[in-house]
């Protein structure tokens, strides 16, 4: 039974798809003005386990992202500039080409950190015509009005606007927090079309039945779910800042064409925070997966630090807790090398079906993946276990985490370290331990440790 938190009902429910085992995912994807950061990257990781455990309870998964290529401004109230436009103009190059080399890029962070592919992953750009016709529906059912720089929702029209994110609309009204963008009639309308501005050619513009312009953010999600998945469907993913502007917008929009909540479930994932706060790109705060690299960092052991944090908390980034991670993930590879080459095998007192319960019951438990990862680590310090149990479960358990352990490889033991060993061996037997234990020093610093059995001597790597 997998349970999941609903945003829109601020609880825990049973997860059943709309339609027999199958379950269509819309995941809000990245705008790509930009590398993404590790902040979206966490969220594009919690996104990847959602969909890996639906697949592990026997769903098959239409699995959607977009590609934001056009229209996502500096400012959520739809104010300031298009970020594609931004990003053009910081690196002299043309739009198309910023978002054909922050897809690429996005593509090989996605990949580096095991986040499986989309089925899907349209752009933005390539569905103009999808969102003109659902922005000419609105208009026709009257919840649009025309301002001097677009075409705008009147959020007002709709009885429930603000529902998924409990907004306090008559506080809204009000205060004068939200700045009044000019011609606009309710602080929360937002617009669907935007003109080009008179004096300036954007790089990005279409023809449409209001003028020369280009869509707003929120209607390319509506457009793009609606085509692909139909109306509703399953589950709605992204950060929790997408809740109170960009999927409220989202649920507005399908309300008023459709009549529907364009999906049953929505789900979100907490931020990554650093000591200066939010992680955002418009900061300029940011830090990129690639940074991690360089700085000698295995990718999995960001993946691995993320599922140390349940998705719905907070997430404070410290180099010191991504060593944890790297660490962390280096002794469980370490561990797994060392079962495969154990030969002994024994029978397990303990049954590996105990173990697989628990692992699904906690995952199973929105998301549960600290806990899960707790049971990881029960499996490997259990010698009740015969290690082909301890293997098949591990490798089955990846399957959701996605931290490569079907990857590893035995470690080969260079020569030189052998003979180092060999060596050492001669002075303990010639009671020169002093020396023996220089040796034994040396072959640590190399990154393998000597541990003295009844068979012998045992090589054993301690960096992977
Ligand atoms: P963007 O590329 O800005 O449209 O964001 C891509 C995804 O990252 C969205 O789902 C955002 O909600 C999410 N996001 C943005 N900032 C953070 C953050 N600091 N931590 C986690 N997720 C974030
Ligand atoms: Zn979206």
């Amino acid at each position: 039974m997998l349970k999941l938190y609903n945003t829109l009902l601020r609880k825990k429910q049973i997860f059943r798809p709309l339609k027999d085992k199958k379950v269509g995912l819309y995941t809000c994807g990245p705008t790509v003005y930009d590398y993404a950061h590790i902040g979206n990257l966490r969220t594009y990781i919690f996104e990847d386990i959602l969909r890996r455990v639906l697949e592990y309870n026997g769903y098959k998964v239409k699995h959607v992202m977009n590609y934001t290529d056009v229209g996502h401004l500096t400012s959520d109230a739809d104010t300031g500039e298009d970020k594609m436009e931004k990003g053009a103009r910081r690196e002299g190059k043309s739009v198309w080409e910023i978002a054909e080399f922050y897809i690429k890029a996005f593509k090989k962070d996605a990949a580096a950190l095991n986040i499986l592919k989309p089925s899907l992953t349209p752009r933005a750009t390539d569905h103009i015509k999808e969102q003109i016709n659902l922005i000419k529906i609105l208009e026709k059912k009257g919840f649009t009005y025309e301002t001097k720089d677009g075409i705008y929702f009147d959020t007002s029209r709709l009885k429930d606007y603000g529902r998924l994110a409990r907004l306090d609309i008559k506080g809204l009204k009000a205060g004068a927090r939200i700045k009044m963008t000019e011609g606009k009639k309710n602080p929360t309308d937002f617009a669907l079309w935007k003109f080009s501005p008179k004096n300036t050619k954007r790089q990005m513009e279409w023809d449409s039945p209001w003028g020369k312009g280009f869509p707003g953010w929120h209607i390319e999600c509506s457009a793009i779910s609606a085509k692909y998945l139909g109306q509703p469907f399953d589950i709605h993913t992204g950060g929790v800042d997408h809740i109170s502007v960009h999927h409220t917008n989202e649920v507005a929009q399908s309300e008023a064409a459709l009549g529907k909540v364009p999906a049953k479930f929505w789900l979100h994932g907490e931020h990554l925070l650093i000591e200066t706060g939010k992680m955002a790109k418009s900061e300029g705060n940011f830090l990129t997966l690639n940074y991690l690299i360089e700085k000698g960092f295995n990718p999995l052991a960001f993946r691995y630090l993320v599922l140390t944090t349940h998705y719905r908390s907070k997430l404070n980034f410290t180099w010191r807790s991504l060593q944890a991670g790297q660490n962390a993930l280096d002794t469980l590879y370490g561990k797994l090398r060392e079962i495969k080459h154990e030969t002994m095998r024994k029978v397990s007192s303990q049954s590996p079906a105990y173990y697989e319960k628990k692992f699904l019951s906690a995952i199973n438990d929105d998301l549960d993946t600290p806990k899960a990862l707790s049971v990881v680590w029960q499996i490997i310090k259990d010698n009740r276990l015969s290690s082909q149990d301890k293997k098949q479960l591990l490798l089955k358990f990846d399957k959701i985490l996605g931290l490569g352990l079907d990857k590893i490889k035995p470690l080969k033991i260079p020569q030189k370290i052998k003979q180092l060993a060999s060596q050492r061996e001669i002075l303990r037997i010639n009671k020169q331990f002093i020396q023996a234990d220089r040796l034994r020093k040396k072959i640590e610093n190399l990154g393998y440790r000597i541990e003295d059995t009844s068979y012998g001597p045992k090589i054993i790597a301690t960096r992977y």
